[in-house]
């Protein structure tokens, strides 16, 4: 590999997609779905990119169809058929056209078009561009190496308020400091779960309410009442994403923070939600809204209405975990992020040293160039599902 060529001179030469199933180590329900059942699998896509030169980075999907509308099929299809063929040759530093290709490729519908395969591949592309310039990928998004520590929150996946504690304690005894919990599963557990785990956090903690989609209006304004009295600090999604005008509805009916999520795809999605004043953080999401270029866009409005960050994800894996970790301290961001991969999925055989990335409920960056990972290949290729290979 040619380490001395920088990145404006190198262009992107190949996209090859790995399409694999990892082991589920837990169970996880959410309001609109499941993302997978302990001892069974979870569907990612790894993305791998070569440039002109040799150079590598890598990028990840993970689809989770019960949350939106990608599935492991149409991520594999959607980057070799469409993506990568429209962004070989391209100049690995242009980001920008690289979405305009990619937008190009695959358009959007009422925002963005398959996201979280887009995502994988402008991962893969950020990954290369900052290892070819020698950079962590924090210090070439605009950032510095001195920040290198992000506060994880922990996701409570239980809906019953003494299993909700029980896992907070065990949670908090391993160095854990936030904490989320899904609502709208099981309604008539909600508040009581809010209570307990606003009780059981320490001092400090930032509590945080996920509906994704799941409440009626009635509901979603009895429970905002609830969680605000309880102690959360934020209730997200709590609507369906398409419903604009209930979120208008319930801003005006209930004091306690907002924040959307599957409603916030596009950058111009967001400020829709900003500009109105409906919402009270942007909540990052490197998958969800296509990758960090759009991230990015995103931010900029959340800076330009005021408006803090919190960062989450789909149980992404490490390489997702870390690129967002990377963006979120580019801009100051030092948690509380509910990057939730390590207590779903175990990625042990790729990544045999991420205790030293994680560890006590933070994520610790070091200053290797890009994304600060490289997955084991031979350890990935165990996991693939042969029959989606392109
Ligand atoms: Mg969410």
């Amino acid at each position: 590999m040619a380490n001395n060529v920088r990145t404006v001179e190198r262009s992107i030469e190949r996209i090859e997609v790995f399409p694999v199933r990892l082991p589920m180590t837990a169970s996880f329900s959410f309001a609109s779905g499941s993302a997978g059942k302990k001892g069974g699998t979870a569907p990612h896509v790894f993305v791998k990119l070569t440039d002109s030169h040799g150079g590598v980075g890598w990028g990840e999907a993970r689809p989770v169809p019960q949350w939106s509308y990608e599935t492991q099929e149409s991520v594999v299809s959607t980057i070799a058929k469409h993506l990568a063929p429209a962004v070989v040759g391209l100049p690995l530093s242009d980001r920008f056209e690289l979405h305009r290709r990619m937008h190009a490729a695959v358009g959007r519908g009422p925002s963005t078009g398959q996201p979280i395969a887009k995502a994988a591949v402008d991962v893969a592309v950020h990954d290369a561009a900052a290892r070819a310039a020698g950079q962590t990928l924090r210090s070439f998004l605009g950032g510095s190496d001195a920040r290198d520590r992000v506060d994880l929150s922990y996701t409570l996946t239980a809906h019953d308020a003494a299993e909700a504690r029980d896992q907070l304690e065990t949670a908090r005894a391993q160095g854990i400091k936030h904490f989320n919990f899904k609502a709208a599963v099981d309604r008539a557990t909600d508040v009581a779960v809010a209570r307990a785990v606003c009780e059981a956090a320490p001092a400090g903690a930032f509590i945080w309410a996920d509906a994704n989609q799941g409440f009626t209006p009635a509901e979603a304004a009895y429970a905002a009442d609830a969680f605000h009295e309880a102690g959360v600090h934020v209730l997200e999604q709590p609507l369906p994403a398409d419903r604009f005008e209930l979120m208008r509805a319930l801003r005006k009916k209930t004091k306690i923070p907002l924040a959307v999520d599957e409603a916030c795809v596009s950058p111009g999605d967001f400020f829709r939600y900003a500009a109105e004043g409906l919402v009270d953080y942007l909540v990052v999401k490197v998958t969800r809204s296509g990758g960090l270029f759009p991230s990015r866009e995103q931010i900029a409005i959340a800076e330009a209405a005021g408006l803090p960050l919190l960062v989450s994800g789909l149980t992404d894996g490490f390489v997702t975990k870390q690129a967002a970790c990377q963006l979120a301290l580019a801009f100051g961001f030092g948690g509380p992020a509910a990057l939730n991969g390590s207590q779903f999925i175990d990625e042990s055989a790729l990544f045999p040293e991420k205790s030293k990335h994680e560890a006590k409920g933070s994520v610790h960056l070091d200053a290797s160039p890009g994304v600060g990972l490289t997955p084991d290949e031979g350890a990935l290729k165990t996991f693939l599902v042969k029959e989606l290979l392109p």
